[in-house]
């Protein structure tokens, strides 16, 4: 189960039972700047297709990846030991997102021609056009395979950008696949995938002229100074602790489910996954009573019989050991569980676990577990949950469960998270029109959400042209004079100043 890098290889294995299932080349950095160079190469004409012409292409993607999807999504299961319900998901919810990127890239790209702001402005007509950044870089984690790849990929690619991408070690197989389909259905060069670990990682960012990276806080930091000191942009979606806040008034059956499968699919190792729970006291039994009741009758195993697990194994031995580790410090400080509490079976199983009498002292509370566990904490009020929630270093995104819609969207304008969802898990990642991005250290930027989702891989260039017709020169040209002068002071604060101010004339 673990990885083992050969010279030149990397071996990937299936958590659940540590088979061997593939291998990709650990490839270096001569290697990704080949790559680049490639992608550099053929991204001008890319761009000069326009959205219409590269719409076309993402269609045709999308075609390969309906006719390929049982294929693909038997890759995903093999490198993540994920449950068939939860990696058959993968295609078709990529499948929506080139939907929306094939249907809205040309508008949200159109050119903008904003209102000149003064009377000097209107002699021109004023343009902004967004050009993309000729190479994206999208580093990607272990926890979504062949999401992850796609959530990124495609608003670059619709921008006009080459992209190279950079999957995780761990789980590289299913992005080989995505690149293998983009070569199949005859598409232009403008997308590849490198494989290896970290150093390539580095290799990518020094290769590239934009990043969009998704990962841990740790690595986020890396590539937000080696960025720095290349001068190019990136985009970093990074760790999370998500809070739930449960309100007295909230329907607990609903929370219970809710809150067992945000905190349980993909075995808790989802960016958004609720991580920490707090309910108020009046309800605090009978919710625990409910969640208990519902993450002990979920089913564990590899889905040997397909579609007989909902929870699986988790990415990595490494995942499993910071999960024990959390749970153990938390029982050791006087922790209790309710169900769970342990590691399962021959792969990286772990027991899908209720954590009570917790508090902010404890690892599991304070630090990203990333796994199929659940502290909950008892608050005395709103004002108690809403203060505890935004005690973390984190601030990806949140729930609140109330009776009372109004009240639930209050209290998510009080939480320092960059999405709050009322009654509900997850609701925020597949609502494209929205931008899912993490506040604090959660990440910088964000991606989807309209226009500004695509945009962010453009370079805004501004374009004036003149409105009159032409003359030899102009009045602010030279040869510079009093009387010029004087006349544009006048013009200029004419137009902006207030009151008597407006006037020209000396002032002490
Ligand atoms: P990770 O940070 O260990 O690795 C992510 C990627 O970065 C991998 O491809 C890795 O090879 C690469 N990498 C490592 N060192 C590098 C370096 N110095 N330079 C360039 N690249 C480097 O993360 P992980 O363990 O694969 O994934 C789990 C983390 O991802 C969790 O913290 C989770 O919250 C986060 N995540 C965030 C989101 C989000 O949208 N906010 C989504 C999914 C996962």
């Amino acid at each position: 189960m673990t990885t083992v890098h050969s010279a030149h290889s990397i071996q990937v294995h299936n958590p659940a039972d540590g088979t061997v299932v593939g291998a990709v080349p650990d490839q270096d950095r001569d290697a990704v700047a080949a790559a680049a160079a490639a992608l550099r190469a053929a991204q001008p004409t890319w761009e000069e297709i326009g959205p219409a012409g590269r719409r076309k292409w993402l269609l045709s993607w999308q075609d390969w990846l309906i006719d390929n999807s049982a294929r693909l999504s038997e890759i995903v299961r093999s490198e993540t030991g994920k449950p068939r319900a939860t990696a058959d998901i993968e295609v078709p919810a990529a499948v929506d997102l080139m939907k929306y990127w094939a249907n809205n890239a040309a508008r949200f790209l159109a050119d903008d021609h904003p209102k000149p702001h003064n009377l000097l402005g209107r002699t021109k007509q004023l343009t902004t056009c967004y050009r993309p950044y000729p190479v994206v870089g999208v580093i990607t984690p272990w926890n979504f395979p062949l999401l992850n790849v796609f959530f990124d990929a495609l608003p670059a690619l619709m921008a006009g950008a080459a992209v190279l991408v950079k999957p995780s070690e761990v789980t590289p197989l299913s992005a080989v696949e995505i690149g293998r389909g983009w070569t199949e259905i005859g598409a232009p060069p403008v997308f590849s995938v490198v494989t290896g670990s970290g150093n390539t990682g580095h290799a990518v960012v020094e290769a590239v002229d934009y990043l969009q990276f998704t990962g841990s806080t740790r690595t986020g930091r890396k590539i937000a100074a080696a960025c720095g000191d290349r001068l190019i942009p990136c985009s970093l979606e990074l760790g999370g602790k998500d809070p739930a806040i449960v309100l007295a008034d909230a329907d607990l059956d609903r929370a219970a489910n809710g809150i067992a499968y945000g905190s349980m699919f993909n075995a808790g190792q989802v960016c958004i996954s609720i991580e920490r729970v707090y309910v108020e006291e009046p309800v605090y039994d009978e919710f625990v009573a409910k969640l208990t009741e519902r993450v002990a009758a979920l089913r564990q195993g590899d889905d040997a019989r397909p579609y007989s697990a909902d929870v699986g194994a988790l990415a990595t031995p490494a995942q499993r050991d910071i999960v024990q580790r959390h749970v153990d410090e938390a029982l050791a400080a006087g922790a209790r569980t309710t169900v769970g509490g342990k590691s399962t079976g021959t792969g990286t199983f772990f027991e899908p676990t209720v954590l009570v009498d917790v508090d902010h002292s404890m690892s599991c509370v304070t630090e990203e577990t990333f796994g199929p566990t659940v502290p909950v904490m008892k608050v005395a009020d709103e004002d108690e949950a809403v203060r505890l929630a935004n005690d973390s270093i984190y601030g990806l995104s949140a729930t609140v469960w109330t009776g009372d819609k109004q009240r639930g969207e209050k209290v998510a304008r009080r939480l320092e998270a960059g999405a709050v969802n009322v009654n509900d898990s997850f609701a925020n990642m597949f609502s494209f029109a929205l931008p899912m991005g993490g506040w604090k250290q959660s990440g910088i930027g964000a991606r989807w959400g309209g226009a500004a989702g695509i945009r962010k891989y453009c370079r805004q260039q501004a374009i004036t042209v003149p409105r009159l017709p032409m003359q030899k020169s102009e009045v602010t040209w030279f040869p510079a004079s009093k009387i010029k002068t004087r006349a544009l002071i006048t013009l200029l604060q004419g137009m902006a100043a207030r009151g008597k101010r407006r006037l020209p004339g000396p002032r002490s």
